[in-house]
């Protein structure tokens, strides 16, 4: 065997997203004991740094120790138990798992579906709400599989009406658009930190209600998975000292966590989402200049995650290859239905940024050109650039 040394990569898919000097070699430092007192108080400031992230004062807020797909796991298992209906809308890839996982709890799962590229429809979800209790109302904030961006506060606005607990999955939103948990008055809400927090992908931070608490003590039955399991899990990472061990934190990816997070309240947690924004603009100036179109309506558009048509007579996963080649950058593809339709460009975290933006502009009119699409590649970045200027 030999050391694996990746190669150069621009990171601007669906996640991970490009992960600063900063936190990589926050991520080399000693590892500690998981019970150090040191590590102890790292971990108290990661749950308050989150809970300020979420803007959730009143939630449990934890790291879980794995990728996004464990907080959308720990939500729904926890939640439900056999035999409880949960409503769950389907507008991409994710609300789809969130419905299979439904399912493996013994849920009744009622789905509510959405062509993919539009955002959730609230008006479609209270009809489902109407027949008969429902315990859990679950859907994605930000589809990644698509672009969209729904509308969280009316969804957990209908939660409370109906009396279920809602949950949201953040993944791709948290650090890219605004989260306000207490506004929405959210139930559950979980995320990745490999999208717009820009640290490594295997962690998931969640945050659970007053509510969500409640419930899952109050469950007739165990929770099915033990790592997951909350009740489990805060004899951990509840309150300061007296922990008793649960599993082993990651401690060197919580380093890397920390740091993310260091350097996203450095910046200022407006200013982070007014660079996402901005650059988002300036793509999507760009993009139109070249010709191209996106899927999703700009009202719905997430900044973070632009899925971009592919014109007729243009081969997708060979322009991802050639600007993989000749520009070390990543795009994302399509996922089901829009396998080979659309490219996915993540503007996510560290990778938010004009210079990204002008690489990816500049990679892409050289890539189409190599199809026989014909760009200006000038008249492209001066489109970008105007945004910015
Ligand atoms: C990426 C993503 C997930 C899954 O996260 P993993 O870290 O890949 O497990 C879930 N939901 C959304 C919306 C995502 O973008």
């Amino acid at each position: 065997m030999q050391s694996f040394q990746p190669p150069r990569r621009i990171l601007m898919g669906p996640g991970p997203s490009d992960v600063s000097p900063r936190v990589l070699a926050a991520l080399a430092r000693p590892t500690i004991g998981h019970l150090d007192p040191e590590f102890q108080k790292l971990m108290e400031e990661i749950k308050a740094a989150m809970s300020r992230l979420f803007n959730a004062p009143d939630h449990a807020c934890v790291p879980l120790p794995a990728p996004g797909t464990a907080g959308m796991e720990a939500a729904i298992m926890n939640l439900l138990e056999p035999g409880d209906r949960a409503v769950i809308a389907i507008n991409g890839a994710f609300g789809g798992r969130m419905a299979d996982m439904a399912d493996r709890a013994g849920a009744e799962v009622t789905k509510v579906e959405f062509e993919w590229g539009q955002p959730v429809d609230p008006v479609k979800v209270e009809e489902a709400m109407k027949g008969g209790p429902v315990k859990v109302l679950a859907f994605v904030h930000a589809e990644t599989s698509t672009g969209a961006r729904s509308d969280a506060a009316a969804l957990c606005a209908l939660a409370r009406k109906y009396g279920a607990l809602s949950v949201v999955d953040c993944v791709t939103s948290l650090g890219g658009i605004v989260v306000d948990v207490a506004a929405w008055d959210a139930d559950v809400v979980y995320s990745g930190t490999q999208k717009c927090l820009s640290a490594p992908p295997g962690l998931s931070p969640i945050a659970l209600s007053k509510r969500a608490q409640a419930a899952i003590t109050g469950r007739k039955t165990k929770v099915r998975n033990w790592l997951l399991d909350f009740n489990l899990l805060m004899s951990y990472w509840g309150g300061e000292g007296g922990r008793t061990y649960h599993h082993t934190a990651p401690i060197n990816a919580l380093y890397g966590l920390h740091e993310s997070l260091v350097a996203l309240f450095e910046e200022g947690q407006q200013a982070v989402l007014v660079r996402h924004a901005r650059t988002h603009e300036s793509l999507a100036a760009g993009i139109e200049a070249a010709g191209l179109k996106f899927l999703v309506d700009e009202p719905h558009r997430l900044p973070q995650l632009n899925a971009v048509i592919v014109p007729d007579g243009v081969d997708e996963a060979a322009v991802r290859s050639y600007v993989l080649a000749k520009w070390d950058l990543e795009l994302g593809a399509g996922l089901g239905p829009l396998k080979g339709k659309v490219w996915r460009i993540g503007l996510m975290g560290a990778s938010a940024t004009p210079w990204h933006v002008r690489l990816c502009l500049s990679a892409l009119c050289e890539a189409l050109e190599a199809q026989g699409f014909k760009t200006d590649a000038k008249a492209v970045l001066a489109a970008a650039d105007a945004k910015l200027a």
